[in-house]
């Protein structure tokens, strides 16, 4: 039940921004926005959690998921009823949200009808952001089709993506993805892991093509999210004006430069592609995509260690499928070999929220943001590990307001 006001009473406040605790707080809450924060007393509300000098932090932000992808074989996905995949995407929303993620943005399957169930509260989960189906072009990362297979794809159930070719179709593929609400646009921009048919080094699109996707994005109001994976395609995609790289592990000197020049994002999903490495094969993984796997993960922590230490934004991403999910905060402990908890803190809050256009609204704890509050008996600055382990340390997860969790 959604109390319309609330005190939490005795919080150490986690300042994402600073990377310190300022103690102790009063966050009065009402209409799920964070209304009030003082280190006095305040006016009596509905309900009074009293979390005794806890941390509390901003709900966690994951950059790059796939509710839909209960399993990790797309070409088995896309065989599966609708209603089916609903259910099962429910189930993955539930677990985000008590692991401590009150925000995510879905890199291609989920669309309006999932984040409005969630919004509605018919479905229980972090806050979704879509793309809707990731666009891409015939023989690219969104097109399902093995060698073998002749069938026409179909925009309305092809699954994650759809499959356009040429300027026209790409503003259209684009167009119809905004009409469907979508939050911004996402296209596969070379080759991937979990495609059948390409190589991890091809480009995808022509440049005309992601101009084309850009502009139409920008013509809403937001953005573009590019799946790259090397140097040669991650670069011609920031030319285009493309905000967000996604995956990036085989990129270079001259992609971070492009990256810090043009104030683009870096979404590594570094999780993902440890856990396709351990547990894609039974996870339903052909032979020829766990080969692909071997490719990046190695190369992945070069770069991305070396793009944190020149100053990129980088954003927490996981992009996990299937059973893989479970795995969702062990991005965390794999990106501690290079980067600080408040630096980690930050990928999953503030820089997250400027990646979403959300400034202000998520990823900190000020008046005028949502309460999406997590509480912590820990402090996750002196031990990342804190946000690791749920079952011990997560003592509470509100979402707008509302309670999910609570073992105060
Ligand atoms: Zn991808
Ligand atoms: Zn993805």
């Amino acid at each position: 039940m959604k109390p319309t006001s609330l005190i939490l009473k005795n919080a150490n406040l986690l300042d994402t921004r600073a990377g310190n605790i300022v103690g102790k707080r009063n966050i009065r809450i009402e209409d799920g926005i964070i209304s009030e924060i003082s280190a006095g007393s305040t006016k009596p509300a509905d309900e009074t959690l009293d979390v005794d000098g806890k941390v509390v932090m901003p709900g966690l932000c994951d950059a790059h998921v796939h509710v839909v992808a209960a399993t990790a074989s797309f070409p088995d996905l896309i065989t599966w009823s609708p209603s089916y995949v609903a259910a099962r995407s429910g189930q993955i929303l539930s677990g985000m949200l008590m692991r401590g993620f009150t925000t995510v943005r879905d890199c291609g399957g989920a669309d309006y009808g999932l984040a409005k169930s969630v919004e509605e509260g018919y479905l229980i989960g972090p806050r979704l952001l879509f793309c809707g189906h990731a666009i891409s072009q015939t023989g690219g990362h969104g097109d399902m089709r093995g060698p073998g297979e002749n069938w026409e794809e179909c925009t309305c159930c092809a699954g994650l993506g759809r499959v356009v070719d040429g300027v026209p179709e790409v503003r259209r593929g684009c167009r119809d993805e905004l009409r469907k609400g979508a939050h911004f646009i996402k296209i596969m921009a070379s080759g991937g892991v979990s495609s059948p048919t390409d190589r991890i080094g091809n480009t995808q699109f022509s440049m005309d093509e992601i101009r084309a996707a850009v502009e139409e994005a920008e013509a809403a109001e937001t953005y573009v999210a590019a799946h790259v994976y090397t140097a040669r395609a991650a670069n011609r995609a920031l030319e285009c004006g493309v905000r967000s790289l996604e995956h990036g592990n085989l990129i270079d000197d001259s992609t971070i430069d492009l990256l810090l020049e043009k104030e683009a994002f870096l979404v590594p999903t570094m999780s993902t592609h440890e856990a396709l490495r351990r547990e894609g094969l039974k996870n339903g993984l052909s032979e020829d995509m766990y080969k692909k796997v071997h490719e990046v993960v190695e190369a992945g922590h070069r770069t991305h260690s070396r793009a944190s230490d020149r100053g990129v934004k980088m954003v927490f991403g996981t992009d996990l499928l299937g059973a893989m999910h479970e795995h969702q905060l062990t991005e965390f402990e794999i990106r501690s070999a290079f980067q600080s908890p408040a630096e980690l803190i930050r990928s999953a809050t503030v820089t997250a929220a400027e990646l979403f256009q959300m400034e202000g609204q998520i990823g900190e704890i000020i008046e005028g943001a949502f309460a999406d509050l997590i509480v912590l008996d820990g402090n996750p600055l002196t031990d990342i590990g804190v946000l690791q382990a749920p079952d011990r340390y997560l003592k509470a997860v509100i979402k707008q307001g509302e309670i999910f969790k609570s073992a105060l």
